[in-house]
């Protein structure tokens, strides 16, 4: 398996993999991971709070709903 979060594989998603973080508001941070909020909904989050609380995640995820 080659690495998904990491080189060339990056290059083809879109804004390059790096985007706002809904949780932390860091920006052009790469945004690779998925977090599921409790309405269902996929949200892409940062390293950094791909280990945040579930709160934070969903606090998050009723903003971006808006
Ligand atoms: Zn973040």
């Amino acid at each position: 398996m080659s690495k998904s979060k990491r080189g060339k594989a990056l290059w083809a998603l879109p804004s390059r993999g790096r985007g706002t973080c809904p949780v932390c508001g860091s920006t052009r941070i790469k945004l690779l991971y998925t977090k599921t909020i409790g309405s269902g909904q996929a949200l892409k989050v940062c390293k950094r709070c791909f280990n945040a609380p579930q709160e934070k995640i969903d606090a998050a995820g009723m903003l971006g709903v808006k």
